[in-house]
């Protein structure tokens, strides 16, 4: 499953910012996921309680927030925001719209414990 790699990268890089910034216990997790990026967030918060046992984030609450996709109009140069690949143009009704934005996932806020 697609989703317990993205829930195992995102414990590793959790622990890689407990060593630089010190931390021993996360308690929650806000995540910003890009409406493009293909994520299935029920099934990462299903992968994330079991990518997190015996982690420092083990019993951690995750917050998953989307984030609307951004895209430039290739025919009349609007920037337009959207939640698919597949839309047309609000202006001008092309199909030619360049996503710019809105694949990433991001880590928004860690709430910590010393
Ligand atoms: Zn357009």
């Amino acid at each position: 499953m697609h989703e317990l790699s993205i829930a195992e990268s995102l414990i590793e890089m959790i622990e890689e910012n407990a060593l630089t910034h010190d931390f021993k216990k996360v308690i929650k997790i806000t995540l910003e996921i890009g409406v493009l990026a293909g994520i299935e967030k029920s099934a990462l918060l299903f992968c994330f309680d079991a990518a997190a046992k015996n982690s420092l984030a083990e019993g951690a609450e995750l917050v998953i927030q989307d984030k609307l996709a951004k895209g430039i109009c290739q025919h009349c140069h609007q920037p337009i925001i959207t939640s698919s690949w597949y839309e047309p143009c609000r202006f001008c009704g092309q199909m030619r719209i360049k996503i710019i934005d809105g694949e990433q996932m991001i880590i928004k806020s860690l709430q910590v414990e010393n």
